[in-house]
């Protein structure tokens, strides 16, 4: 495995300025990352005041740590020197590595990969932060497949260690050595999987959310399933207040790509927690009602 890994690094472009597409909850949450670990990086949107917002994060962050004694008003101006706003392609053009992260919708992003594809110079690789859409689909938007692969964040970035570095039909191993190696130098454990739906993560939590679908069905209490695994199973957060963390749109959106990618091992049951939450539009922790009302 060393010799392995070895000869991975020796594979990896150097990652000396990164930029990111999208300044949401995710495309901050890597600027901050990025550029606190000493990689500069460009955060583009379409939209002032997501970067704006972005930028307002990475303060927010910053400014906890100087209150926990973790850095410094000088590390701040530093760390948020390094990243830069832009509402268009030209601060792009030279960075080493550009993740993608815009809005969870396969036209726009495929678009978006294609656009930013004609600014960069040919050596850069294009990752998409995508959390669900099949990376050998979104590369057939590009001329240089084997220059993407996928980069999936868990949010919070700046708390999530892992990042599941995708490799598409068409990814070289160039391309996956530099994104780990650019993983491993944000602080990150990233590990490498194959593109399929769910990749390695959602395979392992919606089995999971599906068993405490069917204790719910059966009858049982929400807050005591929580409360289980949490303090006698000793889980930092139990299903329910996990989904109200992610986001009941998000979970449902991937719960319905997971049984559209297993009809037999994931298939949907006909009434379950997590589409009943998210039809009565208690998105979680986005909009203060979930399983749990948080104002
Ligand atoms: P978000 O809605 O918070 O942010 C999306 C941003 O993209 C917005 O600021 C929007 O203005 C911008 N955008 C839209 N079109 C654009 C364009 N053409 N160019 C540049 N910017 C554009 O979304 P998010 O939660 O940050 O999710 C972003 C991606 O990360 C999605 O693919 C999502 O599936 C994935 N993801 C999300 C989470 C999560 O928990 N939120 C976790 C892992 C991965």
């Amino acid at each position: 495995v060393k010799g392995k890994a070895k000869k991975a690094a020796k594979l990896a472009n150097k990652v000396e300025s990164a930029a990111v597409l999208g300044a949401g909850i995710m495309g901050g949450g890597i600027a901050y990352q990025s550029a606190s670990k000493g990689t500069p990086i460009v955060m583009k949107d379409i939209n002032q005041a997501a970067l704006d917002l972005g930028l307002g994060e990475a303060s927010k962050l910053l400014a906890g740590q100087i209150k926990r004694g973790r850095a410094t008003p000088a590390k701040m101006a530093k760390v948020l020197n390094q990243i830069t706003p832009a509402l268009d392609y030209a601060p792009v053009k030279n960075a080493n590595i550009i993740v993608e992260a815009v809005v969870e919708h396969p036209k726009v992003k495929a678009q978006v990969l294609a656009e930013v594809e004609q600014y960069v110079n040919e050596q850069a690789i294009l990752a998409s932060n995508t959390s669900t859409i099949s990376i050998s689909l979104l590369a057939k938007s590009l001329k240089r497949p084997e220059r993407f692969c996928g980069m999936h964040f868990f949010n919070p970035v700046h708390k999530m260690p892992l990042v599941e570095v995708i490799r598409g039909e068409h990814s070289s191993e160039e391309t996956i050595a530099s994104v780990v190696a650019y993983a491993s130098k944000m602080g990150k454990t990233p590990i490498v999987v194959n593109d399929c739906p769910g990749f390695f993560v959602n395979r392992v939590l919606f089995p999971y959310f599906a068993g405490f679908n069917g204790l719910l069905a059966d009858g049982a209490d929400l807050a005591q399933v929580d409360k289980i695994m949490e303090k006698q199973f000793g889980w930092p957060m139990g299903p329910a207040y996990l989904l109200d963390v992610v986001g009941l749109d998000t979970a449902n959106h991937a719960q319905s790509v997971m049984a559209e990618g297993f009809p037999e091992r994931m298939a949907k049951p006909n009434q379950d927690a997590i589409s009943i939450m998210f039809e009565a539009k208690r998105f979680g922790q986005k909009n203060s009602q979930g399983f749990y009302q948080y104002s």
